[in-house]
């Protein structure tokens, strides 16, 4: 018989303080971080000069994920500045997407058919060291400045345009009343139908999705999908679930999108280990993009032979359903191209 009242269901939601701290109190040295992880001998491996070009920036909570003592480890590559990347390598260069470009003043991209991707704001939680972003980190051009007007008028002007598409940096480091302020614009346009989010944020600070972000996604008025970038399935931990159960609870969909890493996911293994934690949390894989070809990231790219056997050997192994699109982005397409 069941007398005690059941133990509360409901996770508790972080309050907003919560994950402004955590942000606040990333790492930011590169020798805290290695002391931190045991790995102080490391040292001479680091670029002074790629450090001052595109910081190290990590939370804590992404740290405590990372293997003590391990030199290799798929998270640390991923946010250490390396001598590696002081190689000058043709063919890699500042602006590989060709999004300069493209980029108009208010921070509005349209490349594809339907959808608009809207560049929020130019800051991000965690500095990857293979983001394009590398060479543009604090680009203004953003569509926050203006307060949004611009933004949603370019959007409104084209009828044709379906899916609005926050990007950045990271639009979820944006305030939440900011956030809401652009959808309360966008929900007077009456041709958007869809809204997207591209974040790292609730896998790397899971904090972020407090109750105030809950509260904003389920009053928007549209379909609402939620793209989540993990790049190895040890970036996926208790915390990261709960955010992921608890955007799912909002009604959104959670896709994954990874970017083909040497050296972090460029096995099977790895990329099956991915694909079915992300399926635990709630996260279908979505795209496995090959590395946009960025000054300084040459040692992390995988061969396009490499990475379409890799690819066929995922779709060997696992549901079509747990499968994620090869592709890569390639400046005038129509869309991704798949490889
Ligand atoms: C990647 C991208 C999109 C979204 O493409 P999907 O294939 O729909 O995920 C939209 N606009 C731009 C500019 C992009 O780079
Ligand atoms: S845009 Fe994404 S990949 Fe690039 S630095 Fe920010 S979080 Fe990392």
């Amino acid at each position: 018989m069941i007398t005690a009242a059941p133990p509360a269901l409901q996770p508790i939601e972080p309050e907003p303080a919560d994950w402004k701290r955590a942000w606040r109190d990333a790492v930011r040295d590169p020798r805290e971080l290695l002391a931190l992880l045991g790995l102080a001998q490391l040292g001479a491996g680091l670029s002074q000069a790629a450090a001052a070009q595109f910081p190290l920036r990590v939370p804590r909570g992404f740290v405590a994920r990372m293997r003590h003592g391990d030199p290799c480890d798929p998270l640390l590559r991923q946010v250490l500045p390396v001598l590696e990347e002081e190689r000058v390598v043709p063919g890699f260069v500042l602006d590989a997407v060709g999004d300069g470009a493209a980029r108009a003043a208010h921070g509005v991209i349209r490349k594809y058919r339907g959808r608009a991707l809207l560049v929020a704001t130019g800051s991000c939680a965690i500095n990857c060291r293979y983001c394009f972003r590398r060479h543009f980190p604090y680009a203004e051009e953003t569509a926050a400045a203006g307060q949004w007007r611009e933004a949603v008028a370019a959007i409104a002007a084209d009828p044709t345009l379906h899916e609005v598409i926050l990007s950045g940096g990271d639009p979820l480091s944006l305030a939440t009343h900011k956030l809401a302020e652009l959808t309360d614009a966008l929900a007077a346009v009456p041709h958007v139908r869809r809204l997207r989010v591209h974040s790292r944020l609730p896998v790397v600070l899971p904090e972020r999705v407090d109750a105030e972000l809950l509260g904003w996604l389920r009053a928007l008025p549209w379909p609402v999908s939620v793209v989540v970038h993990a790049n190895h399935a040890r970036e996926f931990d208790q915390g990261v679930d709960a955010a992921m159960a608890r955007l799912r609870e909002t009604g959104a969909v959670l896709l994954n999108q990874a970017v083909l890493l040497r050296g972090v996911n460029d096995s099977v293994d790895a990329l099956a280990d991915l694909c079915e934690r992300g399926y635990l949390a709630g996260v279908l894989p979505y795209y496995l993009h090959q590395l946009d070809r960025v000054a300084g990231t040459a040692h992390f790219e995988v061969g396009d032979d490499a990475a379409r056997a890799l690819h066929q050997a995922l779709a060997a192994r696992l549901p079509g359903y747990l499968v994620p699109r090869l592709v890569r982005e390639i400046p005038g397409d129509p869309g991704k191209r798949p490889l």
